[in-house]
């Protein structure tokens, strides 16, 4: 068997050539493709405005930087998520407060949020871990109690629903990743969303140095930064979002399969189904329990062929933050800390064959039972 990667991108050659074709006319920099394919993905989230960008992380740190958080504002994020979420915060000047997430789901545990509010909270950012959505509606009605922005850091999720309603949907903003890790890629690349006509407008000059267009001539009004994305890039992930709903039940097809092989075992924590929440899959995570050394399980697996790795992080247990803030993770985020020291990614892709899946549920039952 031949070594079975994390994640391999479905990239077929429809897509090679939409890139090619718009190579081919040297018109390289943001352009009508990139239009095409902000249409489509607002569109599909079921909002006014999609605006593309040259990644995940840029779309947070604009929608900050727009809703005007800096120095002396607080940001809540969950402990446990890729280190963006928090980065972001600490980008522009603010403090990121940070709360303790559910398992098996990994995602902010909405019953802390409240605690955690303060006279100086601006915004909250919660995470759709992995492609589950988080108690959205309840945040939402939290931060309207409490005249607080959400950003929905919807990274992984393009495509998750609440109650049949998309994610990125449900904020003032919300943010998507292209990155080859996310269900579709551009190589690197992000998408903001968003209802409001003037954001909208903010993110579409800060993007681009601050340009826009007074008087018919070309003016500054911010001092922006260079966030766009190229055409070739736009036009390439664009064709893979047709088949992007086919993409996520591939997807889904073998969680199925990995859920009803692995639920037997006592050792592993799996990931939980909600009636009222469509998954995207972009990881199948599994919490090992603590009889096994979970980083041995990495290094194992690998040598059997199968790519794998820890899911996320526990933000506040990462140097900068702990030469910052030095929080006693282990007794303020004990369940980020866990998903962090215990959790593990098992290959979920469209394009996975059958007897690599089985395989793959091979290995991890000789895990449960070493
Ligand atoms: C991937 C990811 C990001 C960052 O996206 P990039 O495109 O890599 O900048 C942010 N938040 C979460 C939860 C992610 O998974």
């Amino acid at each position: 068997m031949n070594f079975i990667p994390l994640i391999r991108p479905k990239i077929i050659k429809a897509d090679i050539k939409a890139a090619a074709d718009v190579l081919a006319t040297g018109m390289l920099v943001q352009g009508k493709n990139v239009e095409i394919f902000e249409k489509r993905i607002a569109e599909f989230v079921g909002v006014k405005h999609a605006i593309a960008v040259s990644n995940g992380t840029a779309t947070m740190h604009l929608a900050l930087l727009a809703l005007g958080i800096g120095k002396g504002d607080e940001v809540i994020v969950p402990a446990f998520s890729y280190i963006a979420t928090a980065n972001v915060v600490e980008l522009v000047g603010a403090t990121p407060i940070f709360v303790d997430v559910v398992l098996p789901d990994c995602n902010i545990n909405a019953d802390l949020i409240e605690a955690a509010i303060t006279a100086r909270t601006k915004a909250i950012i919660p995470v759709h871990e992995f492609g589950l959505a988080c108690d959205i509606e309840k945040i939402i009605q939290l931060a309207q109690k409490h005249h607080l922005y959400v950003i929905e850091d919807a990274a992984c999720a393009l495509g998750a629903t609440y109650n049949g309603k998309q994610v990125g949907s449900f904020g003032i903003v919300g943010s998507f990743s292209l990155h080859p890790r996310k269900t579709i890629t551009a190589g690197e690349g992000g998408i903001i969303t968003t209802n409001d006509d003037q954001l909208a407008q903010k993110f579409r000059v800060l993007r681009n140095h601050g340009q826009t267009i007074i008087n018919g001539k070309m003016d500054f009004i911010e001092a922006g930064f260079n966030y766009r994305m190229t055409d070739f890039q736009a036009a390439f992930v664009n064709s893979q979002f047709n088949r992007f709903q086919k993409n996520v039940r591939q997807k889904e097809i073998i969680a199925k399969k990995y859920f009803k092989a692995l639920k037997k075992h006592k050792k592993f924590l799996l990931p939980k189904y909600a009636k009222n929440k469509k998954h995207s899959w972009q990881t199948f995570h599994l919490i090992l329990d603590n009889t096994i050394d979970r980083d041995a399980a990495i290094a194992k697996l690998k040598e059997n062929g199968i790519g794998t790795n820890y899911g996320a992080q526990c933000i506040p247990n990462m140097t900068f933050y702990q030469n910052k803030y030095n929080y006693n993770c282990a007794e303020l985020f004990p369940n980020s800390l866990r998903a962090y020291q215990q959790g593990i990614a098992v290959p979920v892709y469209d394009g996975l064959k059958n007897d690599e899946v089985n395989y793959i549920i091979e290995k991890y039952n000789e895990l449960a039972s070493d």
